[in-house]
């Protein structure tokens, strides 16, 4: 295929312009035709001057009679035109933009898009686009209406960014289609197969391209929209299924046996457990363990809701590499959660040979690298990763979602090539984790453990808020029971600022207030880590009563003693996000509430949250959101940086199912070695994929 041309040739165009396309990652026609417009104006009613009616939108098309400056009562600077063609005159009026008078000289054809508005007997339109034409007649003729791009037709409107206007972009994209070079007609070549095109009722290509920028209809648009979005899921999952292919053909460095006296073992460390597994827990260890055993390394990827019992799965494979003679890895995203490994599986191994280690960011043990050559479990954070290692068989990494394709690389790097657990209490629907970690084989334990009691959830009306902080109170004087508060101090971006630790501290003295008398605590983002764990551990040792927190403080905390969550600003967080939040009550046989406060109390909100209360599935509440919110709603799916899909949705599951299955039916069918065009865009994925992480 002919390499599209530089960004730099477009003609007409100013090198400040072209500074503002690459600094958005615009370095080619290509990648400029792939910038996609988010909504389009429909100008595509023509109409003669007379026929225009109040309150239409319709371009209108005549030579300019007058100009001027004028100045409305209210001190607005407007520049008034008019315009006339053969059968009436009208006026036009351009708020603030004086240049329009060098433009639009006397005699010249103007072509405005605009809504017709009625003063008195005077017909005036404010305009909305323009156009500078030749021929006014001319264009007129329906053949000729391609040559419009900002009026007399639908029009495309773009994410605005770094100052580049939608109609600068609309104009630059154009000049791409009217290319002498013929860049659409000669270079853009498709990239399915024909059939496949077909069978799932596409249009071409180049086709699509152009519809998406320049729509002859709406329905158009949206068949271009479709073919585009196709491509774009279908070529993340032929990659991840590429991937998947690829890692099948790997051999894990320590291989992994059981015969029977590890079968009895085995099934001895589960009947010592002090409870039973449950289904869930018991059908995917089994998927773990018949991965484990093959010689092709596991790569597989846990989901379950918090408390769901992962970490005992986790347990069991560690198990299985010990008594296979190999270490393994367990990593957490925070020192907290690190600690909480530790303590949670020190007791699970407490009658096993078996050594458990922790690395700390601060750890001062002299020594260090000896003392992990004779461990067996050795848990931390990710800096593990940057120590040596003697015979590693697993490695299991909890709440860090995209440990792929880059990852893998980098252990391989080491020498290792271990088998890779990875663990999430993301509640992620289904059709998203399969695309999203299409290369990755899935585990979900979807059911809690026994006897636990669901958490009774209530939406607070203003009015009853102190008699819930009474009923709070009585929980913790008459049973000692332990309080979670989350303040809603979020940015849009989920990353805590100073701006919002500030607000979380003036709330903490507010709530010091009303629970005088009680002994409360702040965590939020911005502690040091020495500091954080100090805080939860005097939280877990019952030495403080509230924990009052920010919401992105460590989703995975247990604290069985803690069996009330209350959630200020409860309208701001997705639905995901709250029952995540809400998972951190109800970890024991107590009964526990999630209380919900709002300050905005509107329809919308209150059955959204209303809904919430009645609901205990975290993954259809992960759907929820989906829906209503976008996928940057499912609680920590921005920050991982999944959501760069360009024009696909992640909540049309039609598509993405439909994509899924071509994309097996390409498999069977075709080689990806014949698909250049294919291939290169897989390759970029792929590559977008691994420095992203
Ligand atoms: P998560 O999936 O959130 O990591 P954990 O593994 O921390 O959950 O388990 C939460 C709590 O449930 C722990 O205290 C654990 O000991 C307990 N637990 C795990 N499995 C069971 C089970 N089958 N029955 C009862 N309690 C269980
Ligand atoms: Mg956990």
């Amino acid at each position: 295929m002919i390499q599209f041309s530089n960004i730099e040739t477009l003609p007409k165009t100013s090198s400040i312009t072209i500074r503002k396309f690459k600094s958005l990652g615009i370095n080619t026609y290509f990648d400029l035709l792939n910038y996609f417009p988010f909504r389009y104006e429909d100008y595509s009613l023509i109409s003669k001057i007379k026929d225009a009616q109040p309150g239409e939108t319709v371009t209108v098309i005549g030579e300019i009679t007058e100009g001027k400056y004028q100045v409305t009562q209210t001190g607005l600077r407007i520049q008034v035109f008019k315009l006339q063609d053969e059968t009436g005159e009208i006026e036009l009026g351009f708020y603030n933009q004086p240049y329009l008078l060098r433009l639009f000289k006397k005699g010249l054809n103007l072509s405005v898009a605009g809504v017709i508005e009625q003063y008195g007997r005077k017909l005036s339109m404010k305009p909305k686009e323009y156009e500078l034409t030749d021929s006014g007649q001319a264009c007129l003729r329906k053949q000729a209406r391609i040559t419009f791009k900002h009026v007399g037709r639908i029009i495309p409107i773009y994410p605005e960014k770094r100052g580049l206007s939608s109609r600068t972009i609309r104009e630059k994209v154009s000049l791409v289609f009217a290319s002498a070079t013929s860049e659409v007609a000669d270079r853009l070549d498709e990239m399915l197969p024909k059939e496949i095109i077909s069978l799932n009722n596409l249009i071409e290509e180049q086709t699509a391209y152009r519809q998406i920028h320049f729509p002859e209809s709406k329905d158009a648009a949206q068949k271009a929209r479709e073919r585009l979005a196709f491509d774009e899921l279908f070529t993340i999952q032929l990659s991840s299924h590429l991937v998947k292919k690829e890692w099948q053909k790997e051999k894990v460095g320590n291989k992994f046996t059981v015969g029977t006296i590890h079968e009895l073992s085995l099934q001895n460390f589960i009947d010592n457990l002090p409870f039973r597994l449950t289904n869930a827990q018991n059908r995917v260890w089994s998927e773990i363990r018949t991965d484990l055993l093959r010689s092709v390394p596991m790569n597989r990827f846990l989901q379950g809701e918090v408390g769901s019992g992962k970490t005992v799965v986790a347990a069991l494979a560690c198990y299985l590499s010990y008594l296979n003679g190999y270490q393994s890895l367990m990593m957490a995203p925070t020192e907290i959660l690190a600690q909480q490994h530790y303590n949670t599986l020190i007791k699970l191994f407490k009658n096993y040979e078996l050594r458990i280690t922790k690395i700390a960011g601060a750890n001062k043990i002299r020594d260090l690298q000896s003392v992990i050559n004779k461990s067996d479990l050795i848990i931390g954070t990710h800096a593990l990763l940057n120590k040596r290692f003697k015979k590693v068989g697993l490695v299991i990494i909890d709440e860090q979602h995209r440990f792929g394709v880059s990852q893998r690389a980098e252990l391989k790097n080491k020498g290792l090539n271990p088998h890779l657990l990875t663990m999430t209490a993301t509640p992620i629907p289904r059709t998203v984790a399969l695309t999203l970690y299409g290369e990755l084989d899935l585990s979900l334990i979807d059911e809690m453990p026994y006897g636990r009691l669901l958490v009774k959830t209530y939406l607070v009306p203003k009015h009853k808020r102190p008699s819930c902080y009474d009923w709070i109170k009585f929980q913790i004087s008459n049973f000692k029971f332990q309080i979670f508060i989350v303040c809603p101090f979020i940015e849009e971006s989920e990353i805590e600022t100073m701006k919002s630790v500030k607000a979380a501290k003036k709330e903490f003295e507010n709530l010091k207030t009303i629970f005088s008398g009680f002994k409360l605590a702040l965590l939020h983002g911005k502690m040091k880590s020495k500091e954080k764990e100090k805080i939860m551990n005097d939280f877990k040792n019952q030495r403080t009563d509230i924990l009052v927190t920010t919401p992105v403080v460590e989703v995975g905390v247990d604290i069985p003693n803690a069996t009330v969550m209350l959630i200020e600003g409860a309208e701001r967080f997705g639905l995901a996000q709250i029952h995540q939040l809400r998972g951190r009550v109800g970890r024991s046989d107590k009964q526990s509430y999630c209380f919900l406060f709002t300050e905005k109390e509107d329809s919308g909100i209150l059955g959204r949250l209303g809904m919430f209360t009645k609901t205990n599935d975290g993954n259809k509440l992960a759907e929820e959101d989906l829906k209503i919110r976008g996928p940057g709603d499912i609680y920590g799916m921005r920050q991982h940086g999944y959501l760069d899909l360009k024009i696909a949705s992640l909540s049309d599951y039609q598509l993405i199912e439909r994509t899924k299955k071509a994309v097996e039916y390409f498999e069977k069918h075709y080689e990806i070695e014949k698909f250049g065009e294919l291939k290169k865009r897989v390759e970029k994925y792929r590559k977008g994929k691994i420095t992203k992480d």
